[in-house]
């Protein structure tokens, strides 16, 4: 089963997300901030976001990410923000899909499993600490890309 990285600075949400994540089977990895988020994302395979975090907003993150050495991560964002500008702006900063507070542990399994999907049609193979994405013909080592 894959593995999650759930940042979220909120116990309550961190903790119920986190059961219903390990019920259906995934491995679970946390951080309350984005700082210690960053050490973990090598050994995600998807991660959930939330956007508003203490120490800077779960976008910078994203954006970090997507300009770094983690461009393709799948990423769900989790925020109390329901308005129509700021899904947009989510989603225009890279994140594969968004989930409005509060929501249910189901839909929000539903939708890992489509992002999980979604990824594994990419033909991208991992051994050990190199990766090869064969569609867009990019390689990392150590998840950092590599020229
Ligand atoms: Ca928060």
């Amino acid at each position: 089963m894959a593995t999650v990285l759930l940042v979220e600075d909120e116990p309550a949400v961190r903790l119920g997300v986190r059961l219903a994540l390990e019920r259906a089977g995934y491995r679970v990895l946390e951080a309350a901030l984005a700082q210690e988020a960053w050490s973990l994302l090598k050994e995600a395979e998807v991660v959930v976001l939330d956007w508003m975090l203490p120490d800077e907003p779960g976008t910078r993150l994203l954006e970090r990410m997507r300009q770094g050495a983690y461009p393709h991560l799948p990423v769900l964002m989790l925020t109390a923000r329901a308005e129509v500008r700021d899904r947009v702006e989510g989603l225009s900063r890279g994140a594969d899909d968004y989930l409005v507070k509060p929501f249910a542990t189901e839909e929000l399994l539903a939708r890992l499993e489509a992002l999980l999907r979604r990824a594994g049609k990419r033909k991208v193979l991992k051994r050990g600490p190199l990766l090869l994405d064969l569609e867009r013909m990019e390689r990392a080592w150590k998840g950092s890309p590599s020229p």
